[in-house]
């Protein structure tokens, strides 16, 4: 694990930010300082992952981020998102964190999730209490998934699948798939992602495109919203994004042969 990032004034909540998936959204981050996540996505906003893990582990004690929460009242949001810094299943207090901050605040949770942890019974019964659910899904097929998403060892797309799949299952509340388009897709990827979602039956497919720069090194803003053009005060790389046509394309084939609502954006919004 490296060390932490320096001279950054961290607070677990953050925001709100305006989505065009979730509408005003105030973030939680249960994960903290050092960016730590089972992925480190080629795209990820928050910089290169500096503590890859799929280690479970109380990041930030629930008390702390209740306390933080508290100045926030009284929550005029849509939403309050599990996401921050990483991967939020990870946090070993999720379960006492969703249930605490329902108490407190009444409003609707989500959690954004890469899905690695979705097998665990600990987590799945954690996430059963939240509102609504997005699991990322790119790399639908091993090769993928270690060339885009780089999981820790031990984590490929099968193993993955099958969690997701299992926690479908069991789900109550909404449920979707969130998936980057990093190039045009060919024939049979979009075949497969197609059969995958048939079988997989979320209540919503969200596509999305790499449109904000990625910090080449960890950045805490990068929980934030930024627009692609906005000029950052630190190093950044700027991934190609397929042409709005081709993104239509996608969308439009995979919402009619699924019957799934598909929700996607090309372009710049967060
Ligand atoms: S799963 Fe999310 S937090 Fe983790 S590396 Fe990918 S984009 Fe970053």
């Amino acid at each position: 694990m490296q060390t932490p990032t320096a001279n950054l004034t961290f607070s677990t909540v953050y925001g709100p930010v305006n989505s065009w998936r979730y509408g005003r959204s105030l973030g939680l981050d249960p994960i903290g300082r050092v960016s730590t996540c089972s992925f480190d996505c080629i795209y990820c906003q928050l910089g290169a992952i500096e503590n890859h893990t799929a280690k479970r582990d109380i990041y930030i004690p629930t008390e702390q981020i209740l306390m933080e929460l508290q100045h926030c009242a009284p929550w005029d949001v849509d939403m309050i998102t599990l996401s921050g810094s990483g991967e939020p299943t990870l946090a070993a207090n999720l379960e006492e964190i969703i249930e605490e901050v329902k108490k407190l605040t009444h409003r609707p949770i989500l959690v954004l999730t890469n899905g690695t942890m979705l097998g665990e019974s600990e987590v799945s019964r954690a996430l059963g209490q939240c509102d609504r659910i997005s699991v990322k899904l790119d790399g639908f097929a091993t090769d993928t998934l270690r060339r885009v998403n780089r999981p820790v060892t031990g984590y490929d797309f099968n193993k993955i699948w099958q969690g997701i799949l299992k926690f479908r299952q069991e789900y109550l509340g909404k449920f979707s798939i969130q998936t980057m388009v990093l190039t045009p897709w060919p024939k049979e990827s979009l075949e497969t992602y197609i059969e995958l979602m048939r079988s997989l039956s979320p209540d919503e497919i969200q596509l999305n495109a790499p449109t904000r720069p990625k910090p080449i090194k960890r950045q805490l803003d990068g929980r934030g919203n930024h627009s692609s053009s906005e000029r950052r005060p630190y190093e950044t790389k700027q991934l190609k994004c397929v042409s709005p046509e081709i993104f239509e394309q996608i969308a439009g084939e995979i919402r009619d042969r699924t019957e799934i609502p598909v929700k996607y954006k090309s372009e710049n919004k967060r």
